[in-house]
């Protein structure tokens, strides 16, 4: 079970004080079950962002959650606990608990990682170019805690033609 002390909060002015401090903070001090979906919050009609020190990230997950979420590393192929995994559910963000991918658009690539051929939600995902290890790649973030999550290719299946590949260690499966 992974645990992760968050709650999203819009921080508020307080007495007139710190009115330039409107921007979501993570309160490290109640602890929510991330492997639980957190729905995302909306503000201008953007997900709400979450924000966390990298020192408080590097406490609240594992070493190996921190090296991809945070480092934006990736695991060994066929070693994560989700690329043979066909059960009913939501696959949600292992930083912090925004759903990402639905089992309905998951299908076996045989790459050895988790692979979808859509987002859950259009707006849950954030495209990144990736220029890293001499390639020309496009990275996929978590739209809510930018947690590195894998790549997309266009080389998928039908109805899009897209491939999310995605590293198990980034998702949390909430079956439903
Ligand atoms: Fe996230």
């Amino acid at each position: 079970m992974k645990y992760l002390a968050i709650i999203l909060a819009i921080a508020t002015c307080n007495s007139g004080q710190n009115t330039s401090k409107l921007e979501p903070v993570y309160a490290p001090s109640v602890s929510v079950q991330t492997d639980s979906l957190v729905p995302a919050e909306y503000a201008n009609g953007h997900i709400v962002p979450v924000k966390l020190s990298d020192e408080d990230w590097k406490k609240q997950l594992t070493e190996m959650e921190y090296y991809v979420l945070r480092q934006e590393g990736t695991e060994r192929a066929f070693s994560g606990d989700l690329w043979d995994h066909h059960a009913h559910g939501v696959y949600a963000c292992a930083g912090c608990g925004l759903p990402l991918f639905s089992s309905d658009t998951k299908f076996d690539s045989g790459t050895g990682w988790p692979s979808f051929w859509k987002p859950i939600t259009e707006d849950c995902i954030a495209d990144k170019s990736d220029t890293s290890h001499g390639m020309d790649r496009e990275e996929v973030e978590c739209a809510r805690c930018g947690g590195h999550q894998g790549h997309v290719f266009s080389d998928g299946p039908p109805p899009t033609g897209l491939r999310y590949c995605i590293n198990a260690v980034s998702l949390n499966f909430v079956p439903q």
